[in-house]
């Protein structure tokens, strides 16, 4: 299919409904959306996949209790999406291997491992932008950088 102009809160309201029913109680959702944030030109489907796998992630780290920020905001010809979650954080030793493909930390059939090499994939080849992560015991974000003018591929 190809590329639209996509308006990101759109994509990210109709991921967290797909969450909902699987939020626990105690797992507070905060979304922090930038106002002004301009439409950018995107895969919509594509654009979900990460933002689902980031929120699985983040939900999986935190259990039953903690924080899941979803922020965004703009910077310069960047458009930026973060996932923020209160769980343990990565450990430094995991965290150069976090984007290779089938690299898991979780037991045996909960995770494919393929989750953050596909998201890695549609940002960084098909947009042409990149995917952050900074992480803290208690605190690890995902910053998801799209370009507002280049064309994806
Ligand atoms: P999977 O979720 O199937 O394990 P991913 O590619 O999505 O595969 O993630 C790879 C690994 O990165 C996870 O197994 C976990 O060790 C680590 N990871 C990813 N996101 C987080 C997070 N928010 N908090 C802690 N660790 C994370
Ligand atoms: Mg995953």
């Amino acid at each position: 299919a190809p590329y639209q102009v996509v308006d990101v809160h759109e994509l990210l309201d109709a991921t967290l409904v797909m969450f909902r029913a699987k939020i626990p109680s105690g797992v507070r959702l905060v979304r922090e959306y930038d106002r002004d944030l301009p439409t950018v030109p995107a895969y919509a489907a594509e654009l979900n996949q990460v933002w689902t796998n980031l929120i699985d992630n983040a939900l999986g780290a935190m259990g039953d209790a903690g924080t899941l920020t979803v922020r965004t905001a703009r910077d310069g010809n960047l458009l930026v999406v973060e996932v923020v979650d209160t769980g343990p954080g990565i450990p430094p030793e995991v965290r150069p291997r976090i984007f290779e493909p089938f690299f898991t930390t979780k037991p045996v059939g909960d995770g494919t491992g393929l989750g953050l090499d596909i998201s890695y994939r549609i940002v960084v080849n098909k947009h042409h932008g990149d995917i952050r992560v900074e992480s803290v015991p208690g605190s690890t974000t995902f910053r998801v950088l799209l370009p507002l003018t280049a064309t994806p591929t």
